[in-house]
């Protein structure tokens, strides 16, 4: 049975599904697992006749904590500030604006509309959050003591979750809150809380509701299931581990909250060569070049066609990684299995697309073809993703060029290769069609004493300048038989 199937086989009543992403960088691939995830669930339970509620967010109130080399200079500065108050990277927006946006965009192409998109700040100001943070503060000793059980380590008496955005430097993650009188909240703004960010120094006593500052994250995160009536969120590994903030915010909505957990679902990462695939670390690609290579169908078919909490391998650059993912797309699409036939199901985007009879890989080989433009024009999708993918991705066995000039590779052929080049000059014009014309090249080769191997090289080098390529009579068909004709006569009297 489909996971998403089976997950939701026994669930009854109204469901609230959420999800969220912190705005501070640019969207890897990786992170649009949990919007597709998350969006497959609301679309399987509305298939169902169940009333859900779809909810996604962007944790713009989070600090700043981090930035890549190239923004150090120009927004060092806001280091430690929430996200929706540092400046954006264009005129007129915010930081987490920004990338906001960018998710946003991603979100549309694959299909994904939440119910309510929300931004956190907002609700934090709306004082949407503020009988949770009312209950977090009061009830201080029952949050210490999930955090204590679940570390087996004591809290002191002046923690508290939450931090307050200092009036004076704007920086969240360097104030602590120290005491709680049922009002207002005692706070300092400190200059070695943290590494990233400096606090001024600044101390006083404010107001915690209405924005004026946050919950620590791992209790915003229950905050969030209690004051949306959340049902269904999953988590990435990175914080579903064993006593990870997944299992913390469990602990937190049930014994500070009072509410039901939602239903646990675990998902893996994506890895690159059996390596966890980080940006940082250059593996794998951004969600927007992902879709710009394979497309929405592609996308969601990736995040969709195992089981959550099984790693799926892509290492999308310089391998074959991406024509085998259409290639199993392809399979999935046509196979009477009931399973494959869920995962296509919700892989579709509104994006209508002909699916190709051929496979990637030959569209791939006939989308470098000058002459073969047309022989691929039904399949205009996969050729658009084909070209991104012989520029950008693509190992260089896999590009094909034809030469403009002489290759300086014929050097190397025999007076049998020349002389069968010249032998498949005359055959050019006489109309064959590409499967006749490739034996014909072969038994050419073969009465020649060329194996199959010295006879295709032969044709290679001199068009391609390597000794390999595609399927050599649709090489030469597609081509311009007056510029082949010219070229195999120029190699063989060389
Ligand atoms: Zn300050």
């Amino acid at each position: 049975m489909f996971w998403a199937d089976k997950l939701l086989e026994k669930i009854e009543g109204k469901q609230v599904i959420n999800d969220s992403f912190t705005p501070s960088g640019i969207v890897h691939m990786g992170s649009l697992k949990g919007p597709v995830i998350h969006d497959t669930l609301a679309k399987v339970l509305r298939e169902k006749k169940v009333d859900t509620e779809f909810r996604y967010g962007f944790d713009d109130m989070d600090p700043i904590d981090g930035l890549p080399a190239n923004l150090m200079e120009s927004h060092g500065k806001y280091m430690g500030q929430p996200l929706f108050m540092a400046e954006g990277l264009e005129k007129g927006e915010t930081f987490g604006g920004h990338f906001s946006k960018m998710m946003e965009g991603l979100l549309n192409q694959l299909d994904i509309k939440p119910d309510f998109l929300y931004r956190t700040s907002v609700l934090y100001k709306e004082g949407v959050f503020n009988k949770a943070i009312k209950i977090v503060l009061d009830d201080v000793d029952k949050v210490r003591k999930v955090y204590e059980d679940m570390y087996k380590k004591k809290l002191s008496d002046t923690w508290y979750p939450f931090q307050v955005i200092c009036p004076n430097c704007k920086k969240l993650g360097t104030t602590k809150v120290i005491n709680w009188d049922g009002e207002k909240v005692e706070y300092e703004c400190l200059p070695n809380l943290v590494i990233w960010a400096k606090g001024c120094g600044q101390k006083g006593k404010i107001s915690p509701y209405d924005g004026k500052g946050k919950m620590v994250w791992k209790v915003e995160w229950a905050a969030k299931w209690f004051t949306f009536g959340v049902t269904i969120e999953g988590a990435g590994k990175d914080h579903a581990s064993a006593g990870g903030s997944y299992d913390i915010a469990m602990e937190l909505v049930e014994k500070v909250f009072k509410t039901k957990k939602p239903l646990k679902l675990a998902y893996e990462f994506f890895l690159s060569g059996g390596k966890k695939m980080s940006s940082s670390k250059g593996l794998g690609i951004t969600g927007d070049e992902l879709l710009k290579v394979v497309g929405s169908e592609r996308a969601r078919f990736l995040m969709i066609k195992t089981e959550p909490n099984v790693a799926v391998e892509f290492s999308p650059k310089g391998t074959d990684g991406i024509p085998a993912l259409f290639d199993q797309y392809q399979s999935f699409a046509n196979s009477k299995d009931k399973d494959h036939q869920r995962v296509i199901q919700f892989s579709k985007t509104a994006q209508k697309e002909n699916l190709p009879d051929i496979r990637f890989s030959t569209i791939a080989q006939l989308a470098q073809m000058p002459n073969a433009q047309d022989k691929i024009k039904k399949y205009e999708e996969w050729a658009e993703y084909a070209k991104v993918w012989v520029e950008k991705y693509a190992p260089e066995s896999e590009k094909f060029t034809i030469q403009k000039e002489l290759p300086k590779e014929v050097k190397n052929l025999s007076k049998e290769q020349k002389k069968l080049l010249s032998k498949i000059s005359s055959e050019i014009f006489k109309d064959l069609h590409a499967e006749e014309f490739q034996t014909k090249i072969y038994e050419l080769g073969k009465e020649l004493g060329l194996n199959g191997k010295q006879t295709f090289s032969a044709i290679y080098n001199s068009l391609l300048g390597k000794d390999h390529g595609p399927k050599a009579a649709w090489l030469i068909l597609s081509l311009d038989k007056d510029f082949v004709k010219k070229r195999f006569e120029e190699v063989s009297n060389d």
